[in-house]
């Protein structure tokens, strides 16, 4: 295990000093897997190397944006251009209507949008829309999606369904957590107990159509179509937080994927390219409520500008071309079968759930469709499997409750290594833990 780490630990020491635990989004501090966070220096395709000179085969993939692998020639070829005109202009360019087109060829269901620069923005603004469309305050969630940081959505289950919900952080308003209801995913009877129970009241329902921030979970047969007619029945508005499912899944997101039609969509990670943006859209009439167009106030220095919008463009117009996410899939499914044949060659019972080119192993031995089927894994033996294959040169997300993202940049011998390393790893934790 002699793997050099003196740069990122003197980093992080730095870092400490400066950011709360050193970091400035909690899920890179390496918290749930101990230890310390790597200092990354550099990346390339499926590659990334940090400060001490160690170089990993990274399922990370910046959690998500960089579905064509790091440093993509195109996309960093199109930023080099972009630089040179500047970088914000405060004004309308066409690279915003570029990128806003082939978003709306891809989600027909988007028939307007407006930019934004995070996944949180996008989430806190949709919802913002959805109350002012239907005059209604309260939003039905899933424990265990994550919408983003904005006050209003952090906050999981109760116990029970129709509970008033808690907030999961200090800092968040009751007043506001008690207008977010907490239902169970997969579970289409906790949502219509709740509609029957705050009647007219509901705004909308917020769901990840393929849940990824609690492991990656795929949505039971009939449970998205479900959602739509009950939304439907009561007058409120669907909303898909495709932050991370649109283009990952396939062009159209989740939505295409299961066809079904949402009111509103948020999008932010691959549309981006690896630049801060996120997106929220849907219908025209619910749109154009939206300042100045509307009433609904929402507005943004750096929106749409044009280095992100760039880096956005160039990124969809590689995910268009053909094979792209068959060749994903190919992966991706040879990656599950490898990981699914190394934990039952070493008696580990593990649940790997995939969704197109994202997947998460958990250590359970049961299904896992929802939050609480999720949350019994066992996490001490994910932190010994995430350090064996750290070392082995693997770079997983550093929680149990994190999907691995595979790009277009992952060859196939990144993947017949990264099975021979979850063989020995799995190897090691059974025998550690046993
Ligand atoms: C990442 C994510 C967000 C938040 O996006 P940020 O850009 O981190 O603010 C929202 N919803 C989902 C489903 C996400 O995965």
């Amino acid at each position: 295990m002699g793997m050099k780490r003196q740069r990122s630990e003197k980093l992080f020491k730095e870092a400490e000093r400066c950011f709360p635990g050193g970091v400035n989004s909690p899920v890179r501090a390496f918290k749930a897997v101990g230890g310390h966070p790597l200092f990354i220096k550099r990346a390339s395709g499926s590659r990334i190397c940090d400060e001490d000179g160690n170089e990993f085969i990274d399922y990370v993939c910046s959690w998500g944006p960089l579905i064509l692998g790091h440093a993509h020639p195109r996309v960093l070829d199109a930023l080099r251009e972009a630089l040179e005109y500047g970088t914000t202009f405060g004004a309308p360019t066409e690279k915003e209507t570029t990128l806003a087109m082939l978003i709306r060829n891809a989600m027909p269901s988007i028939e307007e949008l407006r930019f934004v620069n995070s996944g949180t923005e996008a989430v806190m603004s949709s919802l913002r829309l959805a109350r002012a469309f239907t005059g209604r305050d309260k939003v039905i969630k899933f424990a265990g999606c994550y919408h983003g940081h904005s006050d209003g959505l952090l906050v999981k289950a109760g116990s029970g369904v129709a509970t008033i919900g808690l907030p999961d952080s200090p800092g968040v308003p009751s007043s506001y957590a008690r207008n977010t209801l907490t239902a169970r995913y997969n579970d289409i009877g906790s949502v219509d107990r709740i509609f029957n129970a705050n009647k007219n009241s509901i705004a909308a329902v917020i769901v990840e159509p393929v849940c990824a921030n609690m492991g990656v979970i795929p949505p039971d047969s009939g449970f998205l179509e479900s959602l739509r007619a009950l939304t439907e029945s009561h007058g409120s508005l669907l909303v898909f937080d495709e932050v991370i499912t649109g283009f990952r899944l396939a062009p159209g997101g989740a939505q295409a994927l299961y066809r079904v039609t949402p009111d509103l969509t948020c999008l932010g990670k691959i549309i981006g390219g690896g630049l801060p943006v996120g997106a929220y859209g849907g219908r025209k009439d619910i749109m154009d409520m939206i300042a100045p167009s509307g009433p609904v106030y929402q507005a943004g220095t750096l929106s749409g500008n044009p280095i992100a919008m760039t880096a956005g463009i160039a990124t969809l117009q590689a995910l268009a071309e053909t094979g792209v996410y068959e060749n994903l899939e190919k992966f991706a499914a040879t990656l599950q079968e490898g990981l699914c044949q190394a934990a039952a060659k070493n008696e580990v019972p593990v649940r790997v759930n995939r969704a197109g080119s994202i997947m998460t192993l958990f250590f359970t031995e049961s299904p896992v469709h929802d939050y609480e089927s999720a949350i019994v894994s066992d996490t001490r033996r994910f932190s010994a499997f995430f350090r064996h294959m750290l070392h082995q040169g693997i770079y997983l997300p550093p929680s149990q409750f994190e999907a691995m993202f595979l790009s277009t940049a992952h060859a196939e011998a990144d993947i017949g290594a990264t099975v021979n390393a979850a063989l020995a790893a799995l190897q090691a934790v059974q025998s550690e833990l046993r």
